[in-house]
This record gives C-alpha cells, sequence and structure tokens, in this order.
C-alpha cells in the first residue's frame, strides 16, 4: 500500500517541483513576450527605411508605448545626402522626467539605444526583425518595467532610438550610423556627459548568441559578463575577436564609453537577407528577448544602483 501511494505521489511531486524550478530557474518569461509584441507591431507596418511614411509610423507606436508610461519623447530631425540622394532623418529621444523641471536639463548618467530603421533595399522586402526591430521592442518594455518598478533609475537614463544605422550602400565615414553621428553632437562640447552608454542590436534571435565587440570598454564588458552570469545565461554572451560598426562607435568617440551588446551577425545567412535568409518573425524568440532584457535590466542594476 505504501509503495503503491508513493508511485501515485512521486510522479505528483516531482511534477510540482519541476515546476518551481523552471518557474524560479528562468522566470516567467513575461518581459520577452511582452517585448516580442511590441516587436510584432513594429513589423507589422513593414520595411522603414530612412524617410519613409511607415517609419513614422513605428516612431508612433514606440511614442504611444513610452509615453503611456510616463516617458516624455522629441524628435530631432535632420537631412544628409545619401548615395540614393537628400534624406529626412528623425532620431527619437525620451526621458523620465525627475521633477517638475525640463526633462532635457535634468542631468543623465547613461544611455540605452538602438536602432530604428530597416535597411533600404530598392527591390526587396526587407523587414529587420532582429536588425533592429526586436532592439527597439526590448527597449520600449525596459522603458515600461523601470518606469514602473524602478523610476530612480529611469530618471537617471535617456532612451535613443536611431534613424539611419544602416548603410545605403557600405559602411564609410559617410554611409551609415547618420543618427548617431549626428546625436554626438548634443553631447561633444558638453562639460557633462552619460557616464556609459548600452546599444542593442539583433537581441532576439532565437539562437541567442551575442558577440560584444573586442574593443569595448573593459569595465562595461565585465558588467554585462557579471549580468549574464547572474542570470544564468552566460553561455549566450561572449566577446567578438575584433571591432564592429555600430552606433556605439560615434558615441565612444566623443567619450560616453558605449557597450554594444550585439548578436553574431556573421556566418549567418539571415543577416542582409544573405543568401536567401530572411530577417523576419520567425527568427525571433519570446526567450531569446527574455534573457536580453534580464541581462541589460541587471547590468542597468549594477550601473545605476537597484532603485
Ligand atoms: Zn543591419
Amino acid at each position: 500500500m505504501k509503495h503503491r501511494l508513493m508511485l501515485i505521489l512521486l510522479p505528483i511531486v516531482a511534477l510540482v517541483m519541476g515546476g518551481i524550478w523552471f518557474l524560479n530557474g528562468s522566470g516567467h518569461g513575461e518581459l520577452g513576450q511582452a517585448a516580442l509584441e511590441h516587436t510584432k507591431e513594429i513589423l507589422a507596418i513593414g520595411p522603414r527605411p530612412p524617410g519613409s511614411k511607415s517609419l513614422e509610423q513605428v516612431r508612433g507606436v514606440v511614442k504611444a508605448r513610452l509615453e503611456s508610461a510616463g516617458w516624455v519623447l522629441v524628435e530631432e530631425e535632420f537631412e544628409r545626402e545619401t548615395p540614393i540622394g537628400k534624406i529626412k532623418f528623425v532620431n527619437l529621444r525620451a526621458r523620465y522626467p525627475a521633477g517638475e523641471g525640463d526633462p532635457w536639463k535634468q542631468p543623465i548618467e547613461g544611455l540605452l539605444c538602438a536602432h530604428i530603421d530597416s535597411k533600404y533595399f530598392k527591390d526587396e522586402v526587407f523587414l529587420g526583425a532582429d536588425d533592429s526591430a526586436s532592439a527597439c521592442g526590448a527597449i520600449i518594455e525596459i522603458g515600461r518595467v523601470l518606469a514602473r518598478d524602478k523610476p530612480d533609475q529611469a530618471k537617471k537614463l535617456e532612451l535613443v532610438f536611431f534613424d539611419g544605422e544602416e548603410a545605403y550602400v557600405d559602411f564609410t565615414t559617410l554611409d551609415g550610423l547618420y543618427g548617431s553621428r549626428h546625436y554626438v553632437s548634443n553631447w561633444r562640447n558638453s562639460p557633462t556627459k552619460p557616464r556609459f552608454g548600452i546599444l542593442l542590436d539583433m537581441i532576439g534571435h532565437k539562437n541567442l548568441k551575442i558577440a560584444m565587440p573586442a574593443d569595448s570598454q573593459v569595465e562595461l564588458k565585465d558588467h554585462v559578463l557579471s549580468a549574464a552570469a547572474e542570470e544564468k545565461a552566460e553561455e549566450h554572451f561572449k566577446m567578438f575577436p575584433g571591432p564592429i560598426t555600430d552606433d556605439h562607435v560615434p558615441l565612444n568617440q566623443v567619450g560616453i564609453p558605449t557597450i554594444d551588446i550585439i548578436g553574431d551577425f556573421q556566418q549567418t545567412s539571415w543577416w542582409h537577407h544573405q543568401n536567401g535568409g530572411k530577417d523576419d518573425l520567425a527568427i525571433l524568440s519570446a526567450e531569446s528577448l527574455d534573457i536580453s532584457i534580464r541581462v541589460t535590466l541587471r547590468t542597468l542594476d549594477r550601473l545605476l544602483g537597484k532603485k
């Protein structure tokens, strides 16, 4: 009898314990799921190259989501000559008001950024799901969570959605990184600058392999790797053997040390649709987004204090 009872109880106990382990170990995954929903909303609008009506709509989505969480947003508009002619670019910036004063005059300690444009292709539908709608979806969710749970951190941050990260032809000093190169003019001659920047790019791939540029500032790199270890996600985070051209470069040049938390885009068929692969919703996963968001939040805890 005892044996029979044990036989019935054991699987039940195992199931319950397994469930508790799952909930503790991997979390509920709500952050990733919510970020995936924001990403889907962005992707439903279609390709969003600089200067397009669809990119204007995407900015509207980002604004609406963040404004409803208490963030204040401004657009930063500028024009540049590109290989396909003159284009109007718009960076989107968000701050969380610290008090009654002008939020754009309050001192901030860090930047959290991603690029909002999708690469322009003349004859191809390119959605840029992981490059970089997923990072925008993640930042929307991080902004909402910080405003709700850690307003003291939110007040010390600026969220930036750069336009025109992608090159029309190839990355040169004149092509690509249009938004970040323009944005840094806000800080170049400023007596006080943010202490750090975190750039997210391609952080939602279902096969998550973050490979951060080797020339990253040591302290920031250590914070991210420690945060990844604390989240038991170290197998997804490593260093890339060389430098990478991305929006962190102009920020670093202007004296804001910035880490690029970027997915390994080399040796893949989906990146910029090389070899027929597609950068669409099918390559993303809520689990990967969840990992990237949790590691970013933990990195912010380390840099800004836990409140
Ligand atoms: Zn790209």
